[in-house]
């Protein structure tokens, strides 16, 4: 067994690199174990929203110039709901915010992060292929076995074991209960090209199977288009003049024709949260703490705002100290309040405007309509988008 005397990071994913520039911009070393080789997760076709904040967060650790040209900016959101009257328009300048938001490929976020630690990885150790098999936690400290590439089983422990697995593969957290809502929902995502240009609106649409978004990237945009599983693979399966047809008729006449769809990706929907963040040397981030439907483009950006949090504690903890329960406790709290609203409004949202989730007749019953509930969206949506207040 390997005795390390600093962090150690599980998973090398957006979240968990953040972490790791953060802590080396404290000169605190950390070894990250990332399970997949170097540059595999470049085709994820997710477009992820980012908050102003993030923006910020990325321009002081020095990824934001990278990243720069693959990003488009949100300077409008325009909210609305099929069969409904319910519209909303957001606009970054009634805001005084510079844009709504960044919209990026995960592939490119994830290059732009690589290529920033390439530039200086002074103090990071990352272990590519190496995926995590098992986590033990004790009084002074937690070991961790993971496979090399050559397929043999090491074992090292640490002071600090970081889960930034994304949920992936980590279920079982020795100490910590895990409470899942599977939605039943998948998102279909892909590049589709339009009749007319974006304008960098940003289109949030709610419909009766469930919301729809199209993101401006590029030249194009990147749709997230969440439903029921089964309608999800019906239109997963048509071929692409069918599909554009489909999205035409589920999104309206407001981009013209739907031109041309690229490679579609499929990801299940749940949401997930731990009752605790953290257990004796060791602490949980990003989307293994808490996952959430992407209706309102949070993931990431909470995500983001747990590793630099924790950075700073750890930063500002004697290296004796590391994993120890007060601190881990006093990070914990510090992030209580904006995971619990980003997971709690994201369910209300799905549940609420789609309807096939909770049945209409019960929401009239409860006498929300949807419509009265898109001022408390768009608050959200200006408050979170920038700086995640
Ligand atoms: C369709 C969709 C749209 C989204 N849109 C947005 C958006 O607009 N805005 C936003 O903020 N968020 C969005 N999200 C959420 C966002 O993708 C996540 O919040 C974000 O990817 C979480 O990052 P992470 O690093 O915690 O986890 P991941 O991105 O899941 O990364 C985890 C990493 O850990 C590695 N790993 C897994 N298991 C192990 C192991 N055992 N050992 C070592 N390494 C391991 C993986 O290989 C991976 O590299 C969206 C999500 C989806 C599905």
């Amino acid at each position: 067994m390997q005795t390390l005397s600093h962090p150690v990071v599980i998973g090398g994913g957006p979240v968990g690199l953040v972490l790791a520039l953060s802590l080396q911009q404290s000169s605190v070393p950390v070894t990250v174990l990332e399970a997949q080789a170097p540059g595999a997760m470049y085709g994820d076709g997710r477009a992820l929203a980012l908050s102003y904040g993030t923006r910020q967060v990325l321009e002081q650790l020095g990824v934001w110039p990278m990243l720069e040209v693959a990003v488009t900016a949100i300077e409008t959101i325009h909210v609305s709901q099929q069969k409904g009257f319910g519209r909303t328009v957001l606009k970054a300048h009634e805001h005084a915010l510079p844009a709504l938001g960044y919209v990026v490929s995960y592939g490119a976020l994830m290059q732009a992060l690589d290529a920033r630690i390439e530039r200086s990885s002074m103090g990071i150790n990352i272990q590519y292929q190496s995926p995590v098999t098992g986590l033990d936690v004790h009084a002074t400290a937690a070991d961790i076995q993971y496979l090399r590439a050559d397929g043999s089983l090491q074992q090292l422990s640490t002071p600090l074991a970081v889960i930034a697995d994304g949920g992936r593969s980590l279920d079982e957290i020795p100490g910590l209960v895990r409470e899942t809502k599977h939605y039943g929902h998948d998102a279909l995502v892909g590049l589709v090209q339009t009749e007319q240009p974006h304008h960098n609106i940003a289109y949030e649409r709610f419909t009766p199977r469930g919301p729809m978004a199209l993101l401006p990237n590029g030249k194009q945009f990147s749709l997230v288009w969440t439903g029921e599983q089964s309608y999800i693979d019906e239109i997963a399966a048509l071929d692409d003049a069918a599909f554009l047809q489909a999205l035409h008729t589920a999104f309206g006449d407001r981009v013209g024709k739907f031109l041309h769809i690229g490679k579609r990706f499929k990801f299940p929907l749940k949401l997930s949260k731990l009752d605790r963040t953290f257990a004796a040397h060791c602490v949980v981030i990003g989307n293994a703490a808490q996952t959430m439907h992407p209706v309102a483009g949070q993931g990431f950006n909470v995500g983001i705002r747990d590793a630099v949090a924790l950075a700073k504690n750890v930063a500002s903890t004697e290296a004796g100290e590391w994993g120890a329960a007060h601190r881990l406790t006093e990070y914990h709290a510090s992030r209580q309040r904006d995971t619990g609203r980003g997971l709690q409004f994201t369910d209300f949202l799905v549940n609420v405007f789609s309807n096939d989730l909770v049945g209409v007749g019960l929401l009239r019953g409860a006498g929300l309509g949807a419509l009265s509930m898109l001022p408390m969206a768009r608050r959200f949506l200006v408050n979170k988008m920038s700086y995640g207040s």
